[in-house]
């Protein structure tokens, strides 16, 4: 792990990405509030995310499961809240599972279905987000926003999980504007898909936009935005 950028620049970053959040609330005439900022911090090392958290964050988004708990040993969880936001392989389930406040993450009926199985196993609720593939690519998993309704019915069924919401991560463009019609399109499948008679099914949540353009993805509706890059700096890996 090499850090590319030092501890009072992170700081400020933190600062200006707060602030850019709150802008963009305003700009959509909503709460400020309404908005959690998740750090995206794969490969980010544990003193850069201290300094992160003296600056105001509060929620750490993990994509690797070693990685996370490592960061987890030494950071504690009273300080700072935990999120997956990475994909998840089965037999890493167990470990997820009551370690993570929420998984952003569940791509697929079966990765529920194992989730909540580990979750009763360890009598707990676990609560999740469902990834949606918005633009349908088919290198990416994630729920096809046209079967996901047909599914509704057996997620709610799974008592041990507490379904809060959608994220989506949309095509890699080269300019934030790019993104917003799938974040609108995320929402309103979320909107389409809120059902007093799904009671285990909340679309509270809508987890979208990173460091290009979480403003954008505020304006549409964002709940959680994933910000790695323009806290962090650029990363000498893709993970
Ligand atoms: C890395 C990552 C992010 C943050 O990406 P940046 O472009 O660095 O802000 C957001 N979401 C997921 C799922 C990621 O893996």
């Amino acid at each position: 792990m090499t850090d590319t950028i030092d501890s009072s620049v992170v700081a400020s970053n933190v600062r200006i990405v707060l602030h850019n959040i709150r802008l963009a609330a305003e700009r959509a005439g909503r709460s400020a509030q309404s908005i959690r900022l998740v750090a995206a911090t794969k490969s980010v090392s544990v003193d850069r995310i201290q300094a992160g958290i003296a600056a105001g964050l509060t929620l750490l988004g993990e994509n690797r499961l070693q990685e996370a708990l490592d960061k987890i040993d030494h950071l504690g969880r009273r300080t700072v809240g935990w999120h997956f936001i990475g994909r998840i392989q089965r037999r890493k389930v167990r470990s997820i599972v009551g370690v993570f406040e929420m998984i952003h993450s569940v791509d697929s009926l079966d990765l529920a279905v194992e989730i909540d199985r580990r979750a009763r196993q360890a009598d707990l609720c676990q609560s999740v987000l469902l990834e949606v593939n918005i633009a349908g690519e088919s290198t990416k998993g994630g729920f096809s926003p046209s079967a996901i309704e047909a599914l509704l019915p057996e997620l709610n069924a799974l008592g041990h999980l507490s379904i809060k919401g959608l994220m989506t991560i949309p095509p890699p463009s080269s300019t934030p504007q790019a993104a917003r019609p799938y974040f609108h399109q995320l929402r309103e499948l979320a909107k389409s898909l809120t059902r007093p008679e799904w009671e285990r099914i909340r679309m509270d949540e809508l987890s979208m936009g990173m460091s290009q353009d979480y403003e954008a993805a505020v304006e549409e509706g964002a709940t959680l935005v994933r910000v790695g890059t323009a806290i962090f700096g650029a990363r000498d890996q893709w993970i």
